[in-house]
C-alpha cells in the first residue's frame, strides 16, 4: 500500500492537446478517490499517468515516496480494471484470477488462499469452476477485480468499470466495490462521469474539469456546496 502525490502534473498530447494541466493531488495510503467529470475533463489520462499507461510532460508522481515519472507500468505494482473486461476465455474463473499469481511463482496453497478470499469477497465463490462465456456482465466485471486485487498491489485504479453495466446492476456493484475497497484498504483511484456513483462511492472527491482540479472534498460537503 502507499500514498500517491501528484505535484504539479500536467499532460500535453503530441498533437498539442492539453489534456491535464498543473495538478495536485495527494491521496492517502488506503484512501478512496474519485475522479469525476464530463467527458473530456482528463480523467482518464490522470488515471493513465499514475499507472505509467501516458507518459508525464511536467511535474513529478511520487507512489509511495518514490518519484515514478520515468518507471514503467509493470514496475510500479499497480492493478487497474477498465469498463471492458479482458478474461482469458478458455480459464475457469479460479484460473482467471490466479493467472497473476502463478506469474508470480507463488505456491499453490498461497494462490489457493488468496483466490479463495478474493472470490468470497466478490461473492464469486460458486462461480469458481465457470468459464467468462458462462457469467453475466456484472460477474465478469467482478472477476476482472478480482484478478487485479489477488496480487495485492500498492494501488487499484478503476476506469468507468461499472458503465458497461446496466443501471440496476450498477447500483449493485456500487454495494460491492465499496466493500471491496473497504476490506483490502488499498489506495484507490476510481475515475466516473457518473455524478450518483461520484458521492456514493468513495471517501473522497475530486471534480475535474478542463484539465484541472476544480473542487476536492468528501462527498457531503460537495453535496451541499455543488
Ligand atoms: P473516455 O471514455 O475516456 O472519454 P474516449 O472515448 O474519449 O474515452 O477515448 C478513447 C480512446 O481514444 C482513448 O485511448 C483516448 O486516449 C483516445 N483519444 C481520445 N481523444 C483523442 C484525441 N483527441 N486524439 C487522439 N486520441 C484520442
Ligand atoms: P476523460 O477521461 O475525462 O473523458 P480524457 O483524459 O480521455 O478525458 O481526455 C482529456 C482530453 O485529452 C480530451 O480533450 C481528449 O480529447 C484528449 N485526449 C485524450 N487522449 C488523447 C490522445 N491520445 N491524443 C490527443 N488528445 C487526447
Amino acid at each position: 500500500m502507499a500514498d500517491i502525490v501528484l505535484d504539479q502534473v500536467s499532460k500535453k498530447y503530441p498533437d498539442g492537446t492539453v489534456a491535464v494541466r498543473d495538478v495536485d493531488l495527494t491521496i492517502a495510503d488506503g484512501e478512496f478517490v474519485i475522479l469525476v467529470g464530463p467527458s473530456g475533463c482528463g480523467k482518464s489520462t490522470t488515471l493513465n499517468m499514475i499507472a505509467g499507461l501516458e507518459d508525464i510532460s511536467s511535474g513529478e508522481l511520487r507512489i509511495g515516496g518514490e518519484r515514478v515519472n520515468d518507471k514503467a507500468p509493470r514496475d510500479r505494482d499497480i492493478a487497474m480494471v477498465f469498463q471492458s473486461y479482458a478474461l482469458y476465455p478458455n480459464m475457469t474463473v479460479r484460473e482467471n484470477m490466479a493467472f497473476p499469481l502463478k506469474l508470480a511463482k507463488l505456491d499453490k496453497a498461497t494462490i489457493d488462499e488468496k483466490v479463495t478470499e478474493a472470490a468470497k469477497v466478490l461473492e464469486l465463490t460458486a462461480l469458481l469452476d465457470r468459464r467468462p462465456a458462462n457469467l453475466s456482465g456484472g460477474q465478469r466485471q467482478r472477476v476482472a477485480m478480482g484478478r487485479a486485487i489477488v496480487r495485492s498491489p500498492k494501488a487499484f485504479l478503476m476506469d468507468e468499470p461499472l458503465s458497461n453495466l446496466d443501471a440496476k446492476l450498477r447500483v449493485q456493484m456500487r454495494t460491492v466495490v465499496s466493500r471491496l475497497q473497504k476490506r483490502l484498504g488499498t489506495t484507490t483511484v476510481y475515475v466516473t462521469h457518473d455524478q450518483t456513483e461520484a458521492m456514493t462511492l468513495g471517501d473522497r472527491v475530486v471534480i475535474m474539469r478542463a484539465g484541472a482540479v476544480q473542487q476536492v472534498g468528501e462527498p457531503q460537503n460537495l453535496y451541499d456546496h455543488p
